[in-house]
């Protein structure tokens, strides 16, 4: 699991943005140009899955720089409802308590600022489920 990877996705995971291939019906996140499946190269994009388990994970200790003051964090991949897998940040849950086929929902939450009145950047997190 690569925490650039998750960074680098910030745009799309903004509004939670991935694709559906129109031949097979499978789902992906980041979104691509061919079907992982099927090979077919119409896809669409789609609104994901706000709801999902943890299917691997990992808590961050030591992160970049910019991201020190949110350590320790969990980063997970969550199996979304739709079939697609996304690399996010898990928030309202402590290191300990995270668990693999934990359910999980999106949150929207900010993700970083830069500086002291510099941007901030909002996007979906992922949360447990209070059932
Ligand atoms: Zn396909």
């Amino acid at each position: 699991m690569s925490v650039p990877r998750y960074w680098r996705e910030i745009k799309y995971r903004y509004r939670l943005l991935g694709c559906m291939c129109k031949e097979c019906g499978s789902v992906f996140f980041p979104r691509r140009h061919i079907c992982l499946k099927c090979g077919s190269r119409d896809l669409e994009e789609v609104k994901l899955s706000e709801r999902g388990r943890v299917v691997s994970y990992t808590v961050v200790r030591n992160p970049p720089k910019e991201y020190e003051k949110y350590a320790p964090y969990i980063v997970a991949l969550i199996e979304l409802g739709d079939g697609a897998r996304i690399l996010s940040q898990v928030v309202d849950c402590e290191p300990e308590e995270v668990h693999l086929g934990m359910e999980v929902e999106a949150t929207f939450r900010r993700v970083r600022e830069d500086g002291p009145s510099g941007i901030i950047e909002y996007g979906y997190k992922f949360r447990p489920v209070i059932s």
